[in-house]
């Protein structure tokens, strides 16, 4: 078993939440149209209910794992994944060298990767159930770094895996985005991210906003940059999921 970062300050237990499907809930409640409308949605028109709390959370890494996906991918390009550090291009080499691929070759790689009509990306384990389960009584918005190329196979990939709620495109830092989310509902607000970086524009931006780190590839855990000192760190959507809802009051 990997051993992970110890939080400080994160209620985490066994998920007990209902066990009823994903896919169920997600064929209930419908879900955003596969369709350009999405691309003009921006905070201001998220369908929330601002009764409610809110749960802001990130795709890869966090409800996909990209890593894996990604290396098949480039594996069909002639690359292999060797993870060695927390990055992306630097640890993709050429078979049986040391040549590491190119900035070029590499974003080009990515950004084909996105742009593929469907996403061959498996689903991080217990991801669904624990947002099915936040969602009875949470808004939940899905705010990814996506390449704008891949929205609407993003959005297909959402649906498909049973994540049935609206999704925003942001780049860069994401704490302006979640400050103007938060500040469009009366409760309590959560995010989840896997990189440092936006999870630490969050805290500048919406420090009342409650923050978790959850890092999905088991490979790349013990070498994330974490500060469980500022943001909650937990790895595993089961207690992941009930830490949200103790923390939400829910
Ligand atoms: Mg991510």
């Amino acid at each position: 078993m990997t051993s992970r970062p110890k939080a400080r300050g994160c209620r985490a237990g066994s998920f007990q939440g209902a066990l009823d499907t994903a896919r169920v809930l997600s064929r209930s409640l419908g879900g955003p149209a596969l369709t350009d409308a999405n691309a003009s949605l921006t905070p201001a028109n998220l369908k929330l209910d601002r009764q409610i709390p809110l749960v802001v959370v990130d795709v890869d890494e966090v409800l996909a794992m990209f890593m894996r996906g990604f290396e098949r991918f480039i594996g069909q390009h002639g690359w292999e994944l060797r993870i060695e550090r927390f990055a992306l291009f630097q640890n993709i080499y050429r078979p049986g060298t040391d040549e590491t691929i190119s900035m070029v070759e590499g974003r080009r790689l990515f950004d084909a990767f996105f742009a593929l009509e469907r996403h061959d990306i498996d689903v991080a384990p217990g991801a669904q159930a624990a947002l099915a389960s936040l969602a009875r009584q949470a808004n939940i918005v899905i705010l990814t770094n996506a390449p704008e190329a891949g929205r609407t196979p993003r959005m297909r990939w959402l649906m498909e895996n049973a994540f049935p709620y609206e999704m925003l495109i942001g780049s860069g830092p994401k704490g302006a985005l979640v400050a103007e989310m938060a500040a469009l509902i009366d409760g309590p607000t959560a995010f989840v991210d896997d990189l440092l970086p936006n999870l630490d524009s969050v805290a500048v931006e919406a420090p009342e906003v409650h923050r978790f780190q959850m890092v999905a590839d088991e490979r790349l855990r013990l070498m994330a940059p974490t500060a469980p000192e500022r943001h909650c760190r937990i790895d595993d959507w089961d207690e992941l999921g009930v830490a949200i809802a103790a923390r939400l009051g829910l």
